[in-house]
């Protein structure tokens, strides 16, 4: 063996064992970069948060920490959702908002700032589906509302909320995409080009904000069991050909996406910013 070699083993065996060291002597620091699932002291709005997978993000939120603002149009729904979360010993603070309206929008922002001190999360998770049909069918109406409530509405809400999210040192933004936003399902066209409008938003947001700590990043869940899909999940024939495409032969919770939001807000996914995480049960998903 050259003299070089040896050199170079034995540079090599020094430094293991001054890894070992540092890791026998700081296990904590390992420890605790693995473990910062808490949102203890953070305030996250959610939007379109009295039911379904909105509810479900408000309580996985809620239940590691977080502070949060539960919104939607109506009144009744608010009242009911934030009655729910009190019983589950979750921080909640309740106000309408249709994600649509200016003066909603900018209301929700300056209650949240005013009642909670400021803004960590947004989970910009609204959206309306006015139209089933063929795309050519699609009026200027249709795509308009459309446009309006499922991506523009989520980019103004953003612009509105980072300077809180400045103030505070960072921040995270999630938003809800759907399986629908990489493959287009039928009758469905003018909403699934508007999910798949939340991808681009998604990379197109996350190098811009991440010069303020703030992540970036976007759920695409396939069929989940909420008001919002009934119409496929309540139909056997319809489940039935959905299950041909899954690999987890089931339709999913509200839940599994509620848990994946709250990964992708700690600091956990500390080092994820501009990515779609689909939650689909293994539907394929390529654009
Ligand atoms: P959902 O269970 O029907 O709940 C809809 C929620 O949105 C309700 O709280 C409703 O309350 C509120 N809402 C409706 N329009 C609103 C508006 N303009 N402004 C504010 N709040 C509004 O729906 P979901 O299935 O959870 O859907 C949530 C998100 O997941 C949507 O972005 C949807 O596209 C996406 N997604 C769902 C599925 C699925 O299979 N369920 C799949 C992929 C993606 P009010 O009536 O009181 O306003």
């Amino acid at each position: 063996m050259g003299v070089r070699v040896v050199g170079q083993l034995r540079l090599h065996i020094v430094m293991f064992r001054g890894l070992s060291r540092f890791l026998r002597t700081n296990p904590v620091s390992v420890q605790r970069r693995m473990s910062h699932s808490s949102l203890d002291g953070k305030v996250a709005i959610v939007t379109a948060s009295t039911d379904g997978i909105g509810l479900a993000a408000a309580q996985a939120l809620g239940k590691r920490g977080a502070h949060v603002v539960v919104s939607s149009r109506r009144q009744a729904n608010v009242d009911k959702a934030v009655a729910l979360l009190k019983s589950q010993s979750i921080r909640v603070t309740g106000t309408t908002c249709n994600v649509g309206k200016g003066e909603d929008r900018e209301k929700l922002v300056q209650l949240t700032v005013d009642q909670c001190g400021g803004i960590d999360i947004l989970v910009s998770n609204a959206a309306v589906n006015p139209f089933f049909g063929n795309i050519l069918d699609s009026t200027e109406d249709v795509w308009d509302k459309i446009l309006s409530v499922n991506v523009k509405a989520a980019f103004l809400l953003t612009k509105l909320v980072v300077p809180h999210m400045e103030k505070r040192g960072g921040g995270n933004v999630i938003f809800v995409s759907s399986v629908g936003g990489y493959q287009p399902m039928q009758g469905l066209g003018p909403y699934c080009v508007s999910k798949t409008a939340l991808l681009g938003l998604t990379r197109a947001l996350a190098p811009e904000l991440a010069h303020s700590n703030i992540r970036v990043n976007c759920v695409a869940p396939g069929v989940i069991k909420t008001r919002f899909s009934s119409a496929l999940w309540e139909n056997k024939d319809i489940v039935d050909e959905l299950k041909k495409q899954l690999s987890i032969k089931r339709i999913g919770e509200p839940e599994e996406i509620g848990g994946t939001i709250a990964f992708l807000c700690s600091d956990d996914a500390s080092y994820i910013t501009g990515e779609t995480v689909t939650v689909t049960g293994g539907m394929s998903c390529r654009l």
